[in-house]
């Protein structure tokens, strides 16, 4: 039986810093001294997955990315 695991990505390119993400997602995301954020890497857990899907559904440039990484 495999199954998922759920990690943020960013995209620093799209990014326009305005922090809105770390805001609905303060768990897994910091803002450095420009505004631009800091993700914890590591996978999320099943309980904070809402609080993640929120914060990428909430950036206005998609520069926050969801990835499932399937697992064995
Ligand atoms: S909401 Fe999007 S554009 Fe704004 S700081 Fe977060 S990743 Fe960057």
């Amino acid at each position: 039986m495999s199954s998922t695991r759920i990690r943020l990505r960013l995209d620093p390119i799209m990014c326009v810093a305005h922090g809105l993400c770390a805001e609905l997602f303060p768990e897994r995301i910091t803002l450095d001294d420009w505004g631009y954020p800091i993700i914890d890497p590591t996978p999320i857990p099943p309980a904070l997955e809402e609080h993640a899907r929120r914060a990428v559904e909430a950036c206005p440039t998609l520069a926050l990315l969801r990835e499932r990484e399937r697992l064995r």
